[in-house]
């Protein structure tokens, strides 16, 4: 897969803030986790409402890393967050290095590669197979 690092990102914006929003819901549901159990220790009913309030937030929990595992990247179109079984909540897509915040900043002169990027063949890696 050829990715065209020269495309202006801008034209990600759409697929960024999709991105984005996801990221907000999966840490607003990690961070909501204390003082919603705080809450439910301060109820009347402590045994009720933990159960409540934990099963809620474990399902919301699952939901949210559901959504920020399947989320693609505008730019390569593989999952932003995720390399193989891995997920990697990281701020750029694991397979083209676009950041998720590509559209707001200046572009970059060197872009970093992606750290799990699949390898590409160079010309002396084509040249050392065998010839049929
Ligand atoms: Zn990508």
């Amino acid at each position: 897969m050829k990715i065209d690092q020269a495309t202006d990102p801008t034209t990600y914006r759409a697929g960024l803030k999709k991105i984005r929003m996801r990221r907000w819901f999966l840490w607003v549901v990690i961070l909501g986790y204390l003082p919603a159990m705080l809450i439910a220790l301060d109820s009347s009913d402590v045994r009720t409402w933990v159960t409540i309030t934990f099963s809620t937030w474990l399902v919301l929990l699952i939901l949210a890393v559901a959504l920020a595992c399947l989320v693609r990247c505008p730019r390569c179109g593989e999952c932003f967050h995720t390399h193989g079984p891995t997920f990697l909540p990281f701020r750029r897509c694991l397979h083209c290095a676009l950041h998720v915040n590509a559209d707001k900043r200046a572009p970059e002169d060197n872009p970093p590669e992606a750290k799990f990027g699949k390898k590409q063949r160079s010309a002396n890696d084509q040249d050392k197979q065998p010839k049929t």
